[in-house]
């Protein structure tokens, strides 16, 4: 899937930097998403081939390299690294998205899916390990969308080198190990007999190339552990163990000389707090209302919590222990199209255990009168 620079900005492969600039001036006012005519995926493609034709060591990479270029992320954060590929999860197969505007590093994304996600290492070579960690909401919170700061120590860019590697002004040359292919033979012994097998250069990950010195900071990783804080919108409805994954805000990824590749992911799952008052049933709540014995039998309006907060409610005369009293929509918004869940008050009537003297006389007239 290598992307072409050169075409995308439509000038040849021996073009100028200064002919690059004025077909990317050109190109960005063209298919600028502010204007009627634009296109933000076509914009943004215009901006990736930029970044990397107007840097003099990127594109000399780029001319190399080609798509193992591309591999990496070209643009790396720095253009976005969100990315929606139908993601899914979990026994239903549910994938759930939302976003905000387009735009650069540190806007939220992120992804929802139920169930767990397939571990393991990033395919994409050079890409950063996703990571994963737990946040606790509460059923309040879990009904609205919230906004949360997760604080995080991530292997980060180093800031010395910006992910390079490199010291500063050290020599590039050749990797000894794989002596520049970016690929290692390894023998791997079978039941069939020995095969060669070639394998990407674990020095310089298949790049070719090493630093004669490496970053005094980082020791040559490219990257350092960094605490962050991370904003997550939490949208209204998410169950307990939903995960959210925010795309390119897990950890570094490491191409030696290349730096800026592409990030792991982070997921988030949310785990949300029992609720004291109320029982949460998918999108339902269920709430326990203890009333007297004259309450039931005459009825009344009394104030009983919701999610939504306090609400007046009326009570029929001579309504049984075990009735259940919808309202409607007092529940959890629905994670998924519009609406909510409902709420369910099952009304428990309940006979007094003590009665006083005075009380007593009056239960014993009720008794004569057949209640
Ligand atoms: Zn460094
Ligand atoms: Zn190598």
């Amino acid at each position: 899937m290598s992307k072409d620079y050169y075409n995308i900005l439509g000038v040849s492969k021996d073009a100028s930097d200064d002919e690059i600039k004025k077909a990317f001036r050109k190109a960005a006012h063209k298919h600028h998403p502010d204007k009627k005519s634009g296109d933000e995926a076509k914009f943004k493609e215009i901006n990736e081939a930029y970044q990397v034709l107007s840097d003099k060591q990127k594109r000399g990479q780029y001319d190399q390299f080609g798509s193992s270029f591309d591999q990496a992320g070209a643009g790396g954060q720095g253009f976005g690294g969100f990315d929606f590929s139908g993601f899914q999860g979990g026994q239903n197969g549910f994938n759930f998205e939302f976003g905000g505007d387009g735009g650069g590093f540190g806007d939220i994304f992120g992804d929802i899916f139920g169930g767990g996600r397939g571990q393991g290492q990033n395919q994409n070579q050079g890409k950063g390990n996703d990571v994963s960690v737990d946040i606790e909401i509460t059923l309040e919170e879990a009904v609205v969308e919230t906004e949360k700061d997760i604080n995080i120590s991530i292997s980060s860019l180093c800031s010395v080198c910006d992910g390079i590697g490199a010291e500063k002004g050290s020599k590039v040359e050749s990797c000894k190990t794989c002596g520049g292919s970016g690929q290692v033979t390894k023998q791997r012994r079978t039941i069939l007999g020995t095969f060669a097998q070639n394998e990407i250069c674990p020095d310089c990950q298949g790049v070719g190339e090493t630093f004669e010195k490496k970053c005094s900071a980082c020791g040559g990783d490219g990257k350092t552990k960094q605490n962050k804080t991370i904003k997550v919108k939490i949208p209204a409805g998410i169950a307990n163990g939903q995960t959210i994954r925010l795309s390119g805000q897990g950890e570094a990824g490491f191409r030696p000389g290349k730096g800026n590749s592409v990030a792991g992911d982070l997921y988030i799952t949310v785990r949300v707090k029992q609720h004291s008052l109320f029982e949460r049933k998918g999108d339902d709540i269920i709430y326990n209302l203890q009333i007297s014995i004259s309450q039931a039998a005459l009825g009344d309006k009394i104030n009983i919590p919701t999610l939504q907060g306090e609400i007046k409610l009326k009570i029929p005369s001579g309504i049984q222990s075990g009735k259940i009293i919808k309202l409607k929509e007092k529940g959890i918004t629905h994670l998924q199209g519009r609406g909510k869940g409902d709420m369910f008050v099952v009304v428990q009537v309940m006979t007094p255990e003590k009665l006083s003297r005075s009380q007593k006389k009056i239960f014993e007239e009720l008794k004569k009168e057949g209640i």
